[in-house]
């Protein structure tokens, strides 16, 4: 049987690819209520998430295929180290969040650009929500590691965390040269 596929587009459609192998035991499907993850949204003209998180699925690289748009592609970050985070240059939408180097492979994908969702089954995991009492804490974020860390040592070992589309197979390096945000745009996505 052929791994199920899940389509994805940008906003106005000229990125377009496969989510190939989704499925809800292939990947943890969170909701991240970090400042980081609406600041971007905001940097990004993009309608503000609060008070909801940005959902997103946390999949492996090797299971992102493009079939349009891939010269589209932009990738910016807020810090000099922070995660990377991949937009369509057409019309601004946020499409996946990388680590820095295919090493760690990961490429999570924001659910809203899937077609079908809800065929990766409920939101699992909670990241950075404010709890009744105020403070800000995780729900199964446990689970979502875990999953996650014996994702990405398979691919380690299998060399499958080499294929990649964000990344050149050869020098590592981001397919797009990551744009960091300046102090003031950081600043201004984040005062909203
Ligand atoms: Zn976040
Ligand atoms: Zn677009």
């Amino acid at each position: 049987m052929a791994a199920p596929e899940l389509t994805f587009a940008c906003t106005c459609g000229t990125v377009r690819g496969a989510l190939v192998g989704a499925s809800a035991t292939e990947g943890t499907r969170a909701e991240c209520f970090c400042a980081d993850c609406r600041a971007s949204e905001i940097y990004a003209r993009q309608p503000d998430p609060a008070p909801n998180g940005v959902q997103l699925f946390q999949a492996m690289p090797d299971q992102v295929r493009f079939d349009a748009g891939h010269e589209q592609l932009a990738v910016f970050s807020l810090s000099e180290k922070g995660l990377l985070r991949w937009q369509a240059k057409c019309c601004g939408a946020i499409m996946f969040f990388t680590m820095r180097s295919p090493k760690i492979p990961f490429a999570s994908i924001r659910t809203d650009r899937l077609t079908d969702p809800d065929a990766l089954g409920p939101v699992i995991a909670r990241a950075f929500v404010r709890k009744p009492n105020g403070k800000i804490g995780h729900d199964r974020l446990g689970t979502f590691i875990y999953r996650f860390a014996s994702r990405a040592v398979s691919r380690r070992i299998s060399g499958k965390w080499k294929n990649t589309p964000f990344f050149d197979a050869e020098t590592l390096k981001p397919v797009a040269d990551i744009y960091v945000l300046s102090k003031d745009e950081r600043k201004a996505a984040t005062a909203a």
